[in-house]
Order: C-alpha cells, then sequence, then structure tokens
C-alpha cells in the first residue's frame, strides 16, 4: 500500500499502524516520516519560542479588534 504526502507529494509507505487507520478512514490526509519529522520541529521550535518571550503589548493589540473606534464614530454625531 502506498500513500501520497500532503506535502511533498512523495509516495511513502505508511507503518502497520498508519496504514491500518488509512484503511478505515482512507481520506484522511497523511504526511510522510520526513515532512511529519520537519513539521513536528518547526511546532516545537515555535512553541519554545513563544514560552520564552511572550507576546508584546503591540502584538497583542494588533489581535484584539477595535471597538473603540467605531464608537467614537457614533459619539462624535
Ligand atoms: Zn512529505
Amino acid at each position: 500500500m502506498k500513500v501520497i504526502c500532503i506535502l511533498c507529494d512523495q509516495p511513502f509507505i505508511p507503518d502497520k499502524f498508519t496504514e491500518k487507520k488509512l484503511r478505515k478512514h482512507p481520506h484522511r490526509i497523511q504526511l510522510c516520516p520526513d515532512c511529519y519529522v520537519r513539521i513536528k520541529n518547526q511546532v516545537l521550535k515555535r512553541q519554545r519560542h513563544q514560552q520564552e518571550d511572550p507576546p508584546t503589548a503591540e502584538a497583542r493589540a494588533a489581535q484584539t479588534p477595535e471597538l473603540h473606534e467605531e464608537t467614537n464614530l457614533y459619539s462624535n454625531d
């Protein structure tokens, strides 16, 4: 049984456990071991980075919607 990796489009042979899962759920997307390790490292790196320095006040302000400006528009009229 061959599976196509969604990231690198390379066919790879899944291990027995993954193969069993794919037989039950054939539409699940699959990563080849290479991509899996690559993505895992990126995620771990990002998580470590976030833990080391939390988002600054500017970054938090960018994430929150600016409701104050809208309310000010109405009060000016
Ligand atoms: Zn891949």
